[in-house]
């Protein structure tokens, strides 16, 4: 049998997404320096520091309300275009988990690729436009292709893991065309995005969290 995660196990996550995060705080605001306006790290790291402080309630919810519930915290917490795309990410994933009591394999690629489509169409961004959507759009596909070709769990996870890090990192090649970095005279080629960064940051520690749980 694979991974089944509970409302509780996605509260574990957070708590560990909460900390990778933070530790990373120098990095990732020298990152939104360079090309943004430098509080990107600080909106998305009180918004996780809001998730762990709510973690009780969190834990006590269905997957359904426990998603959305998570959804209006990031959206009324995180403050620029973040807490609007990871609002509109979780909201959207709502959906996909009515009715489910654990997340597994297969429910987890549709939760992904339901964050996928609501960041898109709430930014209105496609892949290639230097936004955490270049870190997010790779690992969506991979782990789809995964499940097409039938790989193991395990296998699924690491190869979704090194998408989202191989998608975080092409961002430093490309042209801003949505974000601050679009207004910078070179649209930001040469530095990494912090979005997808912090984006890569999420899907490394559920990937990781989930390799414990095979
Ligand atoms: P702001 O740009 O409003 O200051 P943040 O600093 O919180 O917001 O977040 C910046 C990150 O948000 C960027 O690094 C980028 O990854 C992401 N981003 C910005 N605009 C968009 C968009 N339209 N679609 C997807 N992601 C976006
Ligand atoms: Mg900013």
């Amino acid at each position: 049998m694979g991974f089944q995660l509970t409302p509780a196990d996605y509260v574990e996550y957070l708590n560990r997404a909460y900390q990778k995060i933070h530790e990373n705080g120098d990095y990732v605001t020298e990152l939104d320096s360079a090309t943004g306006d430098g509080d990107h790290w600080s909106n998305i790291n009180l918004g996780f520091e809001k998730l762990v402080e709510a973690a009780e309630e969190l834990k006590t919810l269905s997957l359904f309300e426990e998603f959305k519930k998570i959804g209006t915290i990031m959206m009324s917490v995180i403050g620029g275009s973040s807490g609007v795309l990871y609002g509109s990410a979780y909201l959207g994933a709502a959906k996909v988990l009515k009715d489910k009591t654990v997340i597994e394999n297969e429910d987890l690629c549709a939760v992904l690729g339901a964050m996928l489509e609501a960041i898109m169409s709430r930014g209105n961004a496609q892949p290639g436009f230097k936004t955490m959507i270049d870190c997010l759009h790779p690992a969506v596909e991979c782990y789809r292709d995964s499940i097409a070709n039938g790989l193991s769990e395990r296998e699924t996870i690491g190869k979704v893991r090194q998408a989202a890090i191989d998608g975080a990192q092409s961002t430093a090649a490309m042209e801003a065309i949505r974000g601050r970095a679009f207004y910078q005279a070179n649209k930001g080629v040469g530095h990494l995005d912090p979005g997808a960064i912090t984006m890569s940051y999420q899907i490394e520690t559920l990937m990781d969290y989930l390799a414990e749980k095979l």
